[in-house]
This record gives C-alpha cells, structure tokens and sequence, in this order.
C-alpha cells in the first residue's frame, strides 16, 4: 500500500454519517482522504414534515442536497452523490441489480479507497442494509480489471468496518474512537439537516441532538472517554486488517 491513505463511507441517507461524523473529522484533520458516498436523495421518505411541507421531489432533493453538502463542508470531507429515489432504489436492485452494481463499483473506483465503512448486518433499515451489501460487492469487483466499467481498476479490496447501528442496538464494538476533539464538529454537521430535525421528532419520536449526545456519551463511558464513536471488525474473507494497517487510518 502507498502512503496514500483513502476511507470511504457509504450510507443510505443523508444524515446517516452521524453515526461515524467525530471520527471522520479526525481522519481528515489528520491528512486522511476521506469521502462519504451518499445513496439515496431520501426524496421519499422525508419533506412532508421538517419545513418541507408542500415541496416537490426535487425541491426535497435539492434541500438534502444542499445539507449534505454542508455537513461534509463542516467536517472536512468530500462528498459523493449518487442520486438514488427512495423506491426507485428498492426497484432498481431488485429488477436491474448489475447497473446498481456498476454504479457503486464506479464509485469505488473512483474514490480507490484503502478503507471501506458500512452499516453493520444488523442494522435496522432496508436502505442501510442494501446499500451496505451492495457497496461490499462492488469493492470486491472494483479491483478486478476484468469486470470492466467507465473507470480503471481500484488498487485493492479494501479492509472493511462496520460503523453502529441507530442507538446502537445488538451492536458489539470491536473499537471505539475518542472523538473530544472532533464533537462540536458532529454536533454543527448535525445542525446542518436542518429539514430533518422536527421530522424526527414527529416520525422517530427522537430529539436528535439528545439523542447524538446520549449515544456519544454512552460509548464514551465505556472507553473511559467524555464522547466515542464505536465501529465493529467486517470477519468476512479479505475485510480484516492488520492492526498495523488499521492503525493508520486512526493516528489519534
Ligand atoms: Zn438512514
């Protein structure tokens, strides 16, 4: 591996990078390339509420757009848009699963990452789950010269994390990141999905500032730290990495 050092996040929805903001604003403090590939424009699911009433498809769009934007800009990282509809999704993956693929395989090749972070297997949404299982696939073929697309083959299938489920639910942390230095940084990214903040209070029964900093402190607790964000070892085949190789991806 050269001294370049690359970590993709993929994820369903924007706003879903809560769950590994702290640590993402270290890396790229750090010098760390760091991207967060975003699925679906959650066109959707949300907008009804959150100060969207009456807003069309693409006005909803343009706002999660338009935030997730902002949140990257906050914590220092780059963004890819992959543009996905909420259903359009579910039925391009089942009905067209090789263009889905294609299009996440041009992502990994794209970004070449050395580190790839997903949602974990028992995560609670079908979004997260597919988009997961999708991003593992294509970064396995990605590296492959002979399954050909519009980009050259990335350098390696790269080790793989799973970032925690909401709340942490059924979750057991493998390591845990100390991100004092980094919070105010997820909290102001968390700031930015202005268009989310009543709707998850309508729909998830959640305020989600209590919530970050709950989740935040509680792992924190367990480390012996004031805020910790925890992530999980992927155990299956090509995904581990040698601590050494890990560690370089954490120079805390
Ligand atoms: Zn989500």
């Amino acid at each position: 591996m050269s001294e370049d050092r690359r970590v993709l996040y993929v994820i369903a929805h924007p706003d879903d990078e809560e769950k590994f903001s702290g640590t993402a604003a270290l890396q790229a403090r750090a010098g760390i390339e760091v991207t967060i590939a975003v699925a679906l424009n959650a066109v959707a699911l949300n907008g009804n509420r959150g100060g969207l009433m009456g807003a069309t498809p693409e006005e909803r769009a343009e706002t999660r757009y338009r935030e997730m934007q902002q949140s990257c800009q906050i914590l220092g990282v780059k963004l890819e848009w992959l543009g996905y509809g909420d259903d359009d999704f579910l039925e391009r993956f089942h009905n067209d699963y090789a263009e889905v693929e294609r299009t996440f395989r041009n992502l990994v090749r794209r970004v070449d990452p050395h580190l790839l972070v997903v949602a974990p297997p028992n995560d609670y949404h079908r979004h997260h789950l597919i988009v997961a299982e999708v991003a593992m696939d294509a970064s396995m073929n990605a590296s492959n010269p002979n399954h050909e697309s519009e980009y050259p083959a990335s350098s390696m299938i790269p080790y793989t994390l799973y970032y925690r489920p909401q709340m942490g639910i059924g979750f057991v942390p493998s390591l845990y990141v100390d991100i004092g230095d980094t919070y105010h940084l997820k909290i102001e990214a968390m700031k930015a999905h202005q268009s989310q903040h009543q709707y998850l209070k309508d729909h998830h029964r959640i305020d989600i500032f209590q919530t970050v900093e709950t989740i935040a402190r509680y792992y924190g607790n367990a480390c012996g730290v004031e805020f910790a964000e925890p992530f999980a070892l992927c155990q299956k085949f090509n995904r581990p990495a040698p601590i050494q190789q890990l560690a370089r991806f954490f120079p805390i």
